[in-house]
């Protein structure tokens, strides 16, 4: 039974047998043709243009901080709303308590 990748050459060199196939573009290489990256085969176009996204997903990483923005605002809110909270209990004449907690 002949392997899967006995029939195919390179896409880059049609003289070369491939030996491996890149699990993101689908074609076939040769041993020249595809590296490892992150512990997974990748063809050099591949890396190419994963290595650009990679830049770009830098940039958008930038919006990931948001949401922590946005919890440690919520946080403070919060932090001010117990703050006039315990301000308004704080307020409250000594005449209303009866007492009967605190005794
Ligand atoms: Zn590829
Ligand atoms: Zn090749």
């Amino acid at each position: 039974m002949a392997s899967v990748l006995g029939d195919t050459t390179c896409s880059l060199h049609p003289d070369r047998q491939s030996t491996a196939r890149c699990p993101t573009c689908r074609q076939f290489y040769c041993a020249e043709c595809i590296t490892e990256h992150d512990g997974r085969l990748t063809c050099a176009s591949c890396l190419r243009s994963r290595s650009e996204s990679s830049e770009k997903g830098k940039m958008e990483r930038r919006w990931v901080i948001a949401p922590f923005v946005q919890f440690a605002l919520a946080l403070l809110l919060v932090w001010v709303l117990f703050y006039l909270f315990g301000e308004t209990l704080g307020d409250v004449p000594d005449d209303f308590h009866d007492g009967t907690i605190w005794e």
